[in-house]
């Protein structure tokens, strides 16, 4: 399936226009819209410009509606605005952070989905961050997403991931998925990183490998400890294989 994408980021050469394929792929990419790297395989590619969309960016809907999120923080504003850049408005009240995504807690470089709260508070979020809350999204939510931080990720082993802003706010800045055994959670950022971590070493193991088994090492931001593997983030990664549509049988994962 193609696409012909107009508009000021279509980015013509000569008389070409842009034209967006549907495809699979093994390696991670980093979608051109929301800027981040990302563990979808499904996505559009464009090859003359040698670049990728998520499934959810190659068209960007003026304006989202979005379901009431984790403890209902959007039940009174559902409808968020898209913005070719992160809003922050003179008299805003969270200026320190409101250019990163409350969701990944990432910084927004380039498109971003916007809603001023009646606190004058800019929540800004990345397009695909934006459709894991969106009505009728577009992609799989791999497990119930939580707020606030009261547990330390499982990959990280910190509050929050790196690269988030230190002047976000404790209890609804860089959410995180809820792990098996619902004590853990893992940030959705983390889970990002495992997973694209995880697609690298997938890809490789094709070139080394005379047998079945793929073997897959994951570096976590943190040193394994004594709470194991195996009943935190094999759950997790298990599940997170099975969204990415990849039905590997024979796997050994490193955790490093
Ligand atoms: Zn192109
Ligand atoms: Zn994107
Ligand atoms: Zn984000
Ligand atoms: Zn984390």
């Amino acid at each position: 399936m193609a696409v012909v994408v107009t508009g000021p980021d279509a980015k013509p050469v000569g008389s070409r226009r842009c034209m967006f394929e549907l495809k699979e792929y093994t390696r991670p990419f980093t979608c051109r819209v929301c800027t981040v790297n990302s563990y979808d395989t499904v996505r559009y590619r464009c090859d003359h410009c040698d670049e990728c969309r998520h499934v959810s960016c190659i068209r960007l809907d003026e304006e989202i509606r979005v379901g009431p999120g984790p403890r209902d923080i959007f039940a009174m504003l559902p409808v968020f605005t898209l913005y070719e850049k992160p809003q922050a408005g003179i008299n805003s009240k969270n200026k320190k952070w409101a250019e990163y995504c409350l969701v990944c807690g990432m910084l927004i470089k380039h498109y971003s989905y916007h809603i001023r709260t009646t606190e004058k508070k800019d929540l800004n979020m990345h397009p695909r961050c934006a459709e894991l809350i969106r009505v009728n999204n577009r992609v799989a939510v791999p497990l119930e997403l939580h707020m606030g931080e009261r547990w330390s990720c499982v990959w990280c082993g910190n509050k929050r991931p790196e690269g988030a802003s230190p002047a976000g706010p404790t209890d609804f800045y860089c959410w995180s998925y809820e792990m098996t055994g619902g004590k853990n959670r893992i940030h959705v950022r983390c889970y990002s990183e495992m997973m694209t971590q995880a697609l690298n070493s997938i890809a490789d193991s094709h070139y080394y490998n005379d047998d079945d088994t793929i073997r897959i090492v994951l570096r976590r931001r943190k040193s394994t400890d004594g709470t194991g593997w195996e009943g935190i983030l094999k759950g997790a990664f298990d599940i997170a294989l099975e969204v990415a549509g990849l039905g590997l049988t024979q796997i050994l994962v490193d955790l490093i």
